[in-house]
């Protein structure tokens, strides 16, 4: 599978009118280095060696969000795992699958989905987000 990540993380940050600071550069190059979504803890321990604070973490993370770098998703679980958006379009997140025999979630960028029709007036869609539940390759 191929992923497209940014190749200049700094680039990535002055596009977004963000400071550049030890401790965005190191979040946002575990999220560029991950397979799949992360939730801040795993970031954390990811950036033992830089020794972050958790409150300096969600602090980034909300941060990156707030300007569309970063992308929440929901797993199974319902704690935020957090991604870069560079894989995702402006209205839609690419699927994650996450299997329910040994757990693990991948990013299915190269899966289209449809936006969802018929939702009713009134109803604003800021963006769709397709959770698959099975079984991998591995566990079939
Ligand atoms: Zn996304
Ligand atoms: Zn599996
Ligand atoms: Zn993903």
């Amino acid at each position: 599978m191929k992923r497209r990540n940014p190749e200049n993380l700094e680039q990535l940050l002055s596009r977004c009118g963000l400071r550049k600071t030890r401790q965005r550069l190191g979040v946002l190059k575990v999220l560029a280095d991950a397979a799949g979504p992360l939730t801040a803890e795993e970031i954390g321990r990811v950036l033992r060696r830089a020794k972050p604070d958790k409150v300096t973490i969600y602090r980034t993370l909300a941060c990156f969000v707030e300007v569309g770098l970063v992308h929440r998703a929901y797993l199974e679980d319902r704690t935020s795992h957090y991604e870069l958006s560079a894989n995702c379009s402006q209205r839609q997140c690419h699927p994650h699958f996450t299997c329910t025999s040994c757990g693990a979630t991948r990013c299915m960028i190269d899966t289209k989905v449809e936006m969802v029709r018929g939702i009713g007036r009134g109803f604003v869609i800021h963006r769709q987000q397709v959770r698959l539940e099975g079984l991998c390759p591995d566990c079939a």
